[in-house]
């Protein structure tokens, strides 16, 4: 059988199915040529880091895969800082990190790229370490005008300063990144509590969570049942001393068990094994995230709200998911990056899922998605920006409820930026 060259090898089904115009690796001056600006559709290059998103790949659309040429990683021990590849994935960051017995705060799978650190991070260990982008150093890259940008975060001049915030939080519509200096932390074993719970359990364990110090985080799956992960980071006595307090109170779930791992980079979550949920090759998707804060009183309603969503999912590989951030990640001021919500607690993200030629559920599924979406608004009332959604109606709305009052000045540094609009339009 013939190779099709025209497809992107990429864990995102939709986008390794995407029928691309052409794939480049390189960044050369030719990219930003008048092919864009002629063109008569609005056609936009499409950037390939880790590859797990439905944006990186589309039918017609040129990508540019970062994967082959720009995936170094560079480590400076004596100034706890590592300069990536704008194509690295986060589980050669982690190998990497691990022979020097070091860590970052990546989030609950190694898969993602560059996009992960880029549209913010939030990682189970946020609450201590901040996220992803709290955590950069430096940038280099090229902005959709063609201009080499190399940025260090302790001498940026006043016009790169606004540069500076646009990169973290909003780059996709700005640059493509080609390098990143990353703040490394010293590694330490981390405890998981898990396992199945009900709705009445859960309800329980948000409620304690809710009062977490900053090196205990809570995340959970509701697909089929309910799966929760309680994280903690044992850094010194005093994180064993609250660990073990805490302890107790986990005891009264009786179905969750104890797990010790040396660091962080031997953690699996949501592993296959746990069937948590149906992984289907044949299916296509697309991931909604949102933010909000905590739920205090709300707990109960909230758990009801979600029952209720769960009993109706179209597929069953759709899902619901959420991740605590908070504490360091609270600490930052909103105008220091355009990852806005800065109050945030929880982001839980809405997975959405169906079989990939069959348009008729395609479209249930979505509109469940944005159903969903409608439920757990008063909750969760804005978005993260993880994934980039300008193919669905959704796209206008996520994008102001990512950047609020704030979009108009990105709508501005975009213009300047990227004024062909040779990137994702904002
Ligand atoms: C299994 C899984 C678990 C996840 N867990 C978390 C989590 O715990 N916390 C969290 O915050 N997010 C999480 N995410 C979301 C993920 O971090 C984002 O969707 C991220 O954007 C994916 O980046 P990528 O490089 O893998 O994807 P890609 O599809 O390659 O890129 C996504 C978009 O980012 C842009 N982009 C990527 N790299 C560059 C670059 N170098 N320069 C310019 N633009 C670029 C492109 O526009 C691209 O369309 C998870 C995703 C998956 C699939």
């Amino acid at each position: 059988m013939k190779k099709n060259n025209n497809l992107l090898q990429v864990p995102n089904i939709n986008s390794s199915d995407a029928q691309v115009k052409k794939l480049i690796y390189k960044v050369e001056d030719n990219l930003f040529n008048s092919h864009y600006k002629s063109s008569s559709k609005p056609e936009y290059l499409c950037v390939c880091s880790g590859g797990t998103t439905s944006s990186c790949a589309r039918n017609g659309f040129i990508t540019l895969d970062l994967r082959k040429e720009y995936n170094e990683i560079h480590l400076e021990k004596e100034k706890n800082l590592i300069r990536i590849g704008g194509g690295v994935i986060m589980k050669d960051l982690m190998n990497y990190l691990e022979k020097h017995n070091k860590t970052f705060p990546i989030g609950l799978s190694k898969l993602p790229g560059a996009g992960y650190i880029l549209t913010g991070g939030i990682s189970p260990m946020s609450r201590r370490y901040g996220l992803a982008i709290d955590n950069i150093d430096s940038i280099k890259g090229y902005l959709g005008n063609g201009t080499f940008i190399s940025l260090e975060k302790d001498s940026l001049n006043s016009t790169q300063k606004l540069l500076w915030k646009g990169l973290k939080g909003a780059a996709p519509f700005l640059a493509i990144i080609t390098e990143i200096g990353l703040k490394t932390f010293q590694s330490h074993p981390i405890q998981i509590i898990e396992g199945f719970v009900d709705d009445n359990e859960l309800s329980k364990i948000i409620n304690l969570s809710e009062g977490f110090p900053e090196n205990l985080s809570l995340q959970w799956i509701f697909a089929e049942r309910i799966y929760v992960y309680i994280f903690a980071e044992i850094k010194d006595d005093s994180d064993k001393e609250i660990f073990q307090n805490y302890l107790k109170q986990f005891e009264k779930f009786s179905s969750l068990k104890r797990k010790i791992y040396k660091t962080y980079n031997h953690i699996d979550f949501f592993p296959k094994e746990l069937d948590l949920f149906e992984l289907n090759k044949n299916n296509h998707s697309e991931v909604i995230s949102l933010l909000g804060g905590d739920l205090k009183n709300d707990i109960q309603i909230f758990v009801s709200s979600l029952k209720e969503i769960i009993q109706n999912k179209p597929n069953s590989s759709c899902y619901i998911a959420t991740q605590q951030l908070g504490l360091k990640t609270k600490e930052f001021d909103p105008n220091s990056s355009f990852f806005i919500h800065r109050t945030s607690t929880w982001k839980p993200w809405i997975y959405a899922s169906w079989k990939k030629n069959d348009l008729k559920e395609r479209e249930i599924v979505l509109n469940w998605m944005n159903e969903s979406w409608k439920k757990l608004k008063p909750f969760f009332p804005q978005i993260h920006l993880a994934q980039i959604h300008n193919h669905l109606n959704s796209h206008e709305e996520e994008v102001h409820l990512s950047f609020g009052e704030r979009l108009h000045e990105l709508k501005t540094l975009k213009n300047i930026c990227d004024p062909e609009s040779i990137l994702p339009p904002l």
